[in-house]
């Protein structure tokens, strides 16, 4: 073969310098215990693509489980080992997570079609992987460090933007790999190869995808949800017949790409207001796939899927609570009611209820008062608290949360600024249930 391509100052730019050091280790480690060592799959392939991932996959020619711990005690953190697949984490202190496999011919089963025996273990370990684009190994022992281990073209690959798969069963082996294809196509902006297009096709004749359990079309679902892409990936999807193959209520129609497209333009708005608290996408999305599907129906797409009767619940529920805010919103709007009722009837819906409501009603000036209430109004609290009221002498019982939350509505409308203010309100509220507010007693 011809001399392997050494990425060694690829790593050392484009790593974080503690990241780049335990790739040191690992291949002082292997050399001291006489085995090679690669760094594999995303993690080569983000490295090339110089948008580097911090999930490190080692494979070792040896003993993977040994490897790890021997590991841990040059660089620290603990091991969690898998015996029955000779694999372990490393999950280090900063939370970094390194997963050990071992590269061992014996282990894998193929079809006797396939040629395996003149193989040597990385190369076989390469070889069960999705895509060309994830089957690069980089060795990491000293004086070899950064050498690239490229069976199957992946580089020319990578170069050229294109999706390929192994060999002419990956499909069939494993299913997934058909919505992995679209995903990496789409996040990569890459074209899904000609043979493999064609594989793609012939997987879904042999109704393939029925196969999966529903846990892992979810699992790859709610990975493309974490996608930049999500509707392009959903549209291919749904091209290549997987949508429907999934259960045939699953549809992508123009009205359901036109919501999609407004929850992409949400979704981005939402991140640039930088709050801590980020959207469950998968809910998110799942809200807006199953917007046009009638309610006895979701149970069933969402049993094809494995969920939970708790996360079937939790679907069901929020469609219910968005719909009944939408048109509380749409009331409060028309007659221009104060802001503390806009917050009331917002605040009992979860995030992301607020984000699905925003792109299914996409007037203009509901992403006006979403935005001020997101960023306003939902973290508000007040400068005096049931203690104050006690004070006031106020006897134990439900009057203490209705006083609360009239002040709330006070302070929200602008009333009742400072704490003084909202003690005033207190003593008035706490000697007169039927006390409207400030402004108007002040008049
Ligand atoms: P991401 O950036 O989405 O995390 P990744 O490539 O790291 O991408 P993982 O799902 O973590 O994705 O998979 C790690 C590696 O394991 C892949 O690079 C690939 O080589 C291999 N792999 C994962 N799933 C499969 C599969 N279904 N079939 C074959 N190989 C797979």
């Amino acid at each position: 073969r011809k001399k392997e391509r050494s990425i060694k100052n690829m790593l050392k730019d484009r790593l974080p310098e503690d990241l780049f050091h335990i790739l040191q280790e690992a291949g002082e480690l292997g050399r001291s215990l006489g085995t090679q060592v690669y760094a594999v799959g995303g993690f080569v392939r983000d490295i090339l693509m110089n948008t580097p991932n911090t999930d490190l996959d080692l494979v070792v020619e040896g003993d993977g489980i040994v490897f790890a711990r021997k590991l841990a005690t040059v660089i620290g953190g603990r091991v969690r080992a898998h015996h029955k697949f000779q694999t372990a984490v490393l999950i280090l202190e900063n939370g970094l997570h390194i997963d050990v496999a071992t590269a061992r011919l014996e282990y894998y089963e193929y079809p006797a079609a396939l040629p395996t025996v003149e193989l040597s273990s990385i190369k076989m370990d390469l070889y069960r992987r999705d895509f060309t684009i994830n089957a690069l190994a980089v060795k990491l022992n000293p004086g070899q460090l950064g050498q690239l281990v490229d069976f199957f073209g992946s580089q020319k690959d990578l170069k050229s933007g294109v999706i390929r798969v192994l060999h002419s069963l990956s499909f069939v082996e494993d299913p997934t790999r058909i919505l992995r294809a679209i995903r990496f196509a789409q996040r990569y902006q890459f074209r899904i190869g000609g043979q493999t297009d064609r594989l793609i096709r012939n997987a879904m004749q042999l109704d393939m995808i029925s196969k999966l359990s529903g846990s892992r079309i979810f699992h790859e679902l709610s990975s493309i949800f974490e996608e930049e892409h999500v509707l392009d990936c959903l549209r291919s999807l749904r091209d290549y017949k997987v949508l429907e193959s999934i259960h045939p209520l699953l549809t992508l129609t123009p009205v359901q790409e036109e919501l999609l497209e407004e929850l992409e333009v949400v979704l981005d708005w939402y991140k640039l207001l930088y709050l801590k608290e980020e959207p469950r996408r998968a809910i998110v999305y799942l809200l807006a796939l199953l917007n046009g599907v009638a309610e006895n129906k979701i149970l069933p797409i969402c049993e094809r899927l494995n969920l939970t009767n708790r996360q079937a619940n939790e679907l069901l529920t929020l469609r219910h609570h968005t719909n009944k805010t939408i048109y509380s919103f749409k009331k409060w709007r028309n007659r221009r009611g104060p802001l503390s009722d806009l917050y009331f009837l917002l605040e009992e819906l979860p995030l992301e209820g607020l984000l699905f409501f925003m792109a299914k009603f996409n007037k203009e000036d509901t992403r006006k008062y979403l935005s001020q209430y997101l960023t306003q109004l939902r973290g508000i609290e007040l400068d005096i608290s049931g203690t104050d009221l006690q004070h006031l002498g106020l006897e134990p019982g439900p009057r203490y949360g209705e006083i609360l939350r009239k002040i709330l509505a006070s302070v929200i409308d602008g009333e009742a600024a400072c704490r003084d203010d909202q003690l005033f309100l207190a003593k008035k509220l706490v000697t007169d249930p039927d006390f409207m507010g400030i402004e108007k007693n002040m008049q």
